[in-house]
């Protein structure tokens, strides 16, 4: 995505088309707390150890052997087909939005106030998964939103003037006499717009997460457009373009330009114990491991052409205040050599369960040596501090625990009963 940073700007806006596929996967964590940067966990997921996990996937992988080799052995028939079917929505859109090229000046204003940072984790796309009563119904709850309520968030944002920014705007990093230092860069935005910033974390479709209602992969279509798959045993493949943030981020854009600045979109945050959005990447002595990283690859190359980020998640999602430090350090090479091989190197590190660490403590040093420089915590105040080298940020979580701390209340996001959905069957 292209810059430009003038008052006067032409922004010439070529309007993305989407799309979809995807497949299976495995495993869990997640679920918040919340936080501040002194050190206490705010923001908890479940946690989850890396013995639990190998455990849980490799009881996974057992049960998904064979409906998976039956479904490798059909897959490029099969995708075909199933493309043709799912491909006949978007081809009305496609015709909509292709060569709709619009050329408009845009007057833009030194923007001085606060920066809002907000993130999500996966949404629910199937809220009768959800909210069934089962032993993940409370986490489900807690910690996620479905397509009908962000949806309306989107529609309320958009309403309130806010306006996608790229995390990359605010700040440049400066080498002085061999001295590397952090400083803000000065924003300018359309006239009466607040700058959101937008991320999601855990994009890795965990195996807890696919039982419980969200999609299973995001994949690239035929046409080479971003869309989710899902499958259920037994039933048939789902290839989808309106049940998860980056597609349906993607449409409203489309619908709207006007909702992101310059073409931002947001970061993503990815952990590497259970593969990467629905790939298989952490099964690194499979046969199918070159596939599946190759297919990680293409989807990652291409969400980043469309102006997404890639964040580290730390690799096992472990706590990074209290994990053994020696943890810490095999999580931070394992990161790297699993996933940061398939995202590209980043200078993001988004603090699993929001529990961050004290500047100048030796965890820290450890990830500044890392390479990281931007730190992610979550927090109602979007903090956003610029120290030397570093910038300190708090996210608000959007999740049922926002929506109930917040009921009957307008926030400066939006009004929040109107927001929640009625499958969560709250009083
Ligand atoms: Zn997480």
């Amino acid at each position: 995505m292209k810059k430009l940073n003038h008052i006067k700007v032409f922004s010439a806006a070529s309007i993305l088309v989407l799309g979809f596929i995807t497949y299976i996967m495995f495993s869990n964590i997640l679920t918040p707390n919340i936080e501040n940067h002194e050190g206490q966990v705010v923001y908890g997921e479940i946690e989850m150890d890396a013995d639990y996990v190998e455990r849980e996937n490799n009881k996974e992988d057992a049960k998904e052997e064979n409906s998976e080799q039956e479904i490798d052995i059909n897959n490029d028939t099969e995708q075909q087909i199933e493309l043709i079917e799912a491909d006949k929505d978007m081809e009305e859109q496609i015709k909509g939005k292709e060569d709709e090229e619009q050329l408009e000046e845009i007057e833009l204003f030194f923007y001085e106030g606060k920066i809002t940072n907000i993130f999500f984790h996966p949404l629910i796309a199937f809220p009768e998964l959800a909210f069934d009563g089962d032993s993940m119904h409370q986490q489900m709850d807690n910690w996620f939103v479905t397509v009908t309520e962000f949806n309306r968030i989107l529609d309320s944002l958009y309403k309130n003037n806010y306006i996608l920014i790229d995390i990359r705007d605010t700040y440049e990093i400066r080498n002085e006499e061999g001295k590397e230092i952090m400083v803000k860069k000065e924003l300018f935005l359309p006239e009466n717009k607040k700058p959101l910033i937008l991320s999601i974390d855990d994009l890795n479709y965990y195996t807890y997460m696919k039982n419980n209602g969200t999609v299973h992969k995001l994949i690239l279509d035929s046409e080479g457009n971003i869309a989710t798959k899902t499958h259920f045993p037994g039933e048939e493949k789902m290839i989808s373009y309106d049940n998860e943030i980056i597609p349906i981020l993607e449409s409203f854009i489309a619908k709207n330009p006007d909702f992101s600045h310059n073409g931002a979109r947001g970061v993503i945050a990815l952990t590497g114990f259970n593969g990467v959005l629905g790939y298989d990447t952490h099964k690194i002595t499979a046969p199918e491991y070159q596939e599946e990283k190759q297919q990680a690859i293409e989807a990652i190359n291409y969400l980043k052409e469309m102006g997404w980020t890639f964040s580290s998640h730390g690799y096992y999602h472990y706590d990074t205040a209290r994990v053994e430090f020696n943890k810490l350090l095999n999580d931070t090479k394992r990161w790297e050599k699993e996933v940061s091989v398939l995202t590209g190197p980043t200078e993001f590190y988004i603090y699993p369960f929001g529990a961050t660490v004290r500047p100048g403590s030796d965890r820290f040093k450890h990830l500044i040596d890392a390479g990281f420089r931007a730190f992610w915590g979550v927090g109602p105040n979007s903090q956003f501090q610029i120290n030397h080298n570093y910038l300190l940020m708090d996210r608000i979580n959007l999740d049922g625990v926002y929506f109930t701390r917040n009921r009957g209340k307008t926030t400066q996001l939006f009004d929040v009963d109107s927001i929640i959905d009625d499958a969560r069957g709250w009083d």
